[in-house]
């Protein structure tokens, strides 16, 4: 294969193929094509999450993840209700179940009103009349949050890019980019590909396509397996919606929760444990290289030196399916170990520094030719149409021949 594009976008994720669509719409006379290292889109993180579309509640009042979830959950309503893929305006309640959950139930209420939700304080009383099964003290309720497939929301904006002359180049991994002075060289799998913009969206693997260019990433990904069980009996009596636990600040990714899945039934989890492959869906599935990445990494080593308490309670709920039951029964106790049968995992992709921290907010770089994504966690799938308006704007802000002659870092 030897191909020439305008802009070739690198990942058939949510965030990748978003970013191709909006820009198929804006330069509608340039070339654009998007690479994907598997035979279909949404294979990793985008085809395999919760399904919820959040309503901002959660995020620093000021930051990318704030604004971009909040912009990003309209323009994804707007396009489920064009391309008719089905989705639903639920609501969530955040139940605290102890009473030193409760100023942080507050903290969150108050930030929720600072980001511009609709949302609201409960009692326990009203909390039942939601969701009559939920064990809780004080409630948050978010009519806002709501449900849809991002399998199938990927898939339309992949057809909204194909009608507008877009290709999309499955089982073609980038192996390294090389910047010259026309243009980006790009090898692959299945051979180059020259392109004025190279758009780095590959998620668990974006650190290394963004070093592969010469780059080096500010924070590598470390790979966090998600486990979920699916409520086989009972589920519509159990949840109503979504219910869910009041996030520790300090890893707000952890907690498991009950969603409501759009194409029924419903789901629980997830935890958080390391995973030994970047796309370790399994317990057994190691890949040495990733494995070995983590632990010698600096970061990693000073986030397990800190909180290794922490992650060994994740590994027992993730090995014993009782401390996974526990967990969820705080938040409805009805719910039993027979309720729940095991469903395929996700694995997130979380940068971390150097220092070990995590990286909170997403984070997008741009130099000369390249533009990277380089941290992409929920909500990235709700705002995954305005992370893609964001990228597009940057790039319309120098013409496709004149590439931008310094590193922008957003958030600055
Ligand atoms: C367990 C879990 C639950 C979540 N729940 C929610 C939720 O409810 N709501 C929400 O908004 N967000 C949620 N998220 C987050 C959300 O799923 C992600 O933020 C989003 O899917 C990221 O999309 P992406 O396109 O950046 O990454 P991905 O979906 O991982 O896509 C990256 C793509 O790049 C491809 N790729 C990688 N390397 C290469 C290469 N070298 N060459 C070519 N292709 C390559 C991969 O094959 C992949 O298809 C959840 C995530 C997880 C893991």
């Amino acid at each position: 294969m030897s191909f020439e594009a305008d802009i070739a976008v690198v990942g058939g994720g949510i965030v990748g193929m978003a970013v191709a669509e909006r820009a198929s719409a804006e330069f509608r006379d340039q070339k654009i094509v998007l690479l994907e290292k598997e035979k279909e889109l949404a294979s990793h993180q985008s085809g395999r999450n919760s399904g919820v579309i959040h309503s901002g509640i959660y995020y620093r009042p000021g930051s990318l993840k704030a604004s971009l979830c909040r912009e990003g959950r309209a323009r994804l309503i707007e396009f489920c209700r064009a391309h008719s893929v089905p989705f639903e305006i639920c609501g969530k309640v955040i139940v605290a179940t102890s009473n030193d959950e409760l100023p942080r139930l507050q903290a969150l209420f108050e930030r929720g009103v600072q980001n511009g939700l609709q949302a609201e304080l409960i009692g326990a009383e009203a909390l039942r009349e939601l969701e009559p099964n939920a064990a809780g003290l004080r409630a948050v309720h978010v009519p806002e949050a709501g449900i849809v497939d991002y399998r199938r929301v990927t898939q339309a904006l992949a057809r909204e890019f194909n009608h507008r002359g877009g290709e999309i180049l499955y089982g073609t991994r980038v192996d390294q980019i090389s910047v010259h002075d026309q243009s980006a060289q790009i090898t692959t799998t299945r051979g180059r590909l020259s392109a004025k913009r190279v758009i780095n969206c590959a998620g668990l693997h974006s650190d290394r396509v963004c070093e592969s260019a010469g780059l080096p990433a500010p924070a590598r990904i470390i790979p966090f397996r998600g486990e979920y069980y699916d409520v086989a009996s009972r589920a519509g009596t159990l949840c109503k919606n979504l219910i869910y636990p009041v996030p520790d600040p300090r890893f707000p990714f952890l907690g498991v929760h009950f969603t409501r899945m759009i194409g029924g039934g419903i789901e629980c989890g997830p935890n958080a444990v390391l995973a030994f492959a970047r796309e370790g869906y399994r317990w057994n599935d190691l890949n040495p290289r990733d494995l070995w990445e983590t632990l010698t990494y600096p970061g990693f080593q000073k986030l397990a030196a800190k909180h290794w308490k922490m992650g060994l309670e994740e590994w027992r709920r993730s090995l014993l399916k009782s401390a996974f039951v526990s967990a969820l029964k705080k938040l409805v106790p009805k719910i039993e170990p027979g309720d729940l049968t095991p469903r395929p995992a996700g694995v997130r992709a979380q940068a971390i520094t150097m220092d070990g921290n995590l990286v909170d907010d997403f984070l997008i770089e741009s130099q000369g030719r390249l533009f990277h994504v380089l941290n992409s966690p929920s909500p990235a799938a709700t705002a995954s149409l305005a992370i893609a308006d964001f990228i597009v704007n940057l790039l319309k802000r120098s013409s496709i021949n004149q590439p931008i002659d310094h590193l922008i870092r957003s958030p600055a």
